[in-house]
C-alpha cells in the first residue's frame, strides 16, 4: 500500500480546507475505503479523519427526520425516531453487510460506498470505473451481479447499498457544504448512472462533504417494507432489493413510493410504478401488474437474464407485505 498523511482536524472549516486539496480524502469509517486502499484501487495522499466532527445527531427539525452523516449504521437502525416515523430505513439498515461493519459504517459512509463489481477491485482486469478509457471487464464476463437498468456503454455496475434504496424510496434530501456555501439536493439526485463517466459515483463535487440527510414526513410507517433478495441470508449484497412505503387510507393507496436495489448504478425509484398504485385497492393482481411495469427498458447481459424475472417477482412481494397482504 502507498504511504499516506493521516489528519483528524477538528472543525468543519479545517476538514473543507484538508479536502480541498488534490489526493485527499475524506475517512470516517473506512469499511470500503481501506479496503479499496489495501487493493491499490485508490492510492490517497492524505487522509482527512472527519470523526470529530459533530454530525452524529438524529433528530426531528423543520425538513422532517435529520440523520447526520457521522451517524452509525447500527445506531439510525435502533434509533426510536427512526423506527417509529421510517421503519423502512431500520429495515434496509438491517439487511446490509454485517452488525460489526453497521457499528463502524456511517450514513455518508453508506452513500459514498462505491461498486463491489469484482472487475472494479481487480487490478489486473479492465475497468472503465478505476481506469477510465481502460474498458469494462464485467460486459463480456462474469456479470450476474450487474445492472439491467441505466447501463452505458462504459459500465454496467450496481450501486452496493441498501441504506440508499430506502433513503430514495422515502424522498430523502442530502445536505452538502462546501467552502462557501451549503446546498441540498434531492437523494434520488445525489448518485449517478455511468453514461460517459463511470469513474464518478455521485454528484459531489471536488472539496465537498456531507453534512446529513432528511426525511420528509409521511404516512408509509404501518405499510412499509424492505425485501432483499441475495446469495446467503447475512453478508451478502443485493442480487434485486425492493424498498416499498405506502399510505394506504380507507382500502385505497393514496401514495406510494419505490425504488430498487441491486439493478442499477444508483437506487433506482420506480415513478410509473408508484403513479399507477395510486387510487388503487391493495390487491394481489394490482400489484403484479404494477410489477411489470418496472420493467420497461431493462436490459440484461449474458448472466443476469434471472433478474429480468427476479425484479418483478421481488416488487410484487414486497407490495403484499407493506399492503399488509403477507
Ligand atoms: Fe468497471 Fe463498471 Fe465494468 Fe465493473 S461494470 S468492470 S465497475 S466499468
Amino acid at each position: 500500500m502507498k504511504q499516506f498523511q493521516y489528519i483528524h482536524p477538528t472543525s468543519q472549516t479545517a476538514v473543507l480546507d484538508a479536502i480541498s486539496k488534490p489526493g485527499s480524502k475524506i475517512i470516517a469509517g473506512g469499511t470500503n475505503l481501506v479496503d479499496l486502499m489495501k487493493k491499490g484501487v485508490t492510492a490517497p495522499d492524505k487522509l482527512v479523519d472527519i470523526n470529530s466532527l459533530p454530525l452524529s445527531t438524529v433528530n426531528t427539525g423543520p425538513d422532517g427526520l435529520h440523520i447526520g452523516a457521522l451517524t452509525l449504521n447500527s445506531v439510525v437502525s435502533e434509533n426510536s425516531l427512526v423506527l417509529d416515523k421510517h421503519p423502512l430505513l431500520a429495515m434496509a439498515l438491517k439487511a446490509g453487510a454485517s452488525p460489526q461493519l453497521r457499528n463502524m459504517a456511517t450514513v455518508g459512509g453508506n452513500m459514498m460506498q462505491r461498486t463491489r463489481c469484482a472487475y472494479f477491485y481487480d487490478t489486473a482486469m479492465p475497468c472503465n470505473k478505476r481506469t477510465p478509457g481502460s474498458g469494462c471487464g464485467a460486459m463480456g464476463g462474469y456479470n450476474r451481479m450487474h445492472a439491467i437498468f441505466g447501463t452505458s456503454t462504459q459500465c454496467i455496475a450496481v450501486h452496493p447499498s441498501d441504506m440508499c434504496v430506502a433513503l430514495a424510496a422515502l424522498d430523502a434530501t442530502v445536505t452538502i457544504a462546501g467552502k462557501k456555501s451549503k446546498r441540498r439536493i434531492p437523494f434520488t439526485d445525489f448518485h449517478r448512472l455511468p453514461g460517459e463517466h463511470p469513474e464518478m459515483d455521485n454528484h459531489l463535487a471536488p472539496g465537498e462533504l456531507i453534512l446529513g440527510v432528511d426525511i420528509p414526513d409521511n404516512n408509509f410507517a404501518k405499510n412499509s417494507y424492505y425485501l432483499k433478495v441475495r446469495d446467503r441470508q447475512s453478508y451478502a449484497f443485493a442480487l434485486v432489493s425492493v424498498a416499498a412505503g405506502l399510505d394506504i387510507q380507507n382500502g385505497i393507496i393514496k401514495k406510494a413510493r419505490l425504488a430498487m436495489g441491486g439493478v442499477a448504478h444508483k437506487p433506482w425509484r420506480l415513478f410509473e410504478v408508484e403513479k399507477s398504485l395510486e387510487g388503487k385497492t391493495p390487491s394481489e393482481d394490482n400489484f403484479k401488474a404494477a410489477a411489470q411495469i418496472a420493467m420497461q427498458g431493462a436490459k440484461a447481459r449474458e448472466f443476469n437474464a434471472f433478474k429480468l424475472k427476479l425484479a418483478p417477482a421481488t416488487i410484487a412481494e414486497t407490495l403484499k407485505h407493506a399492503g399488509g397482504l403477507v
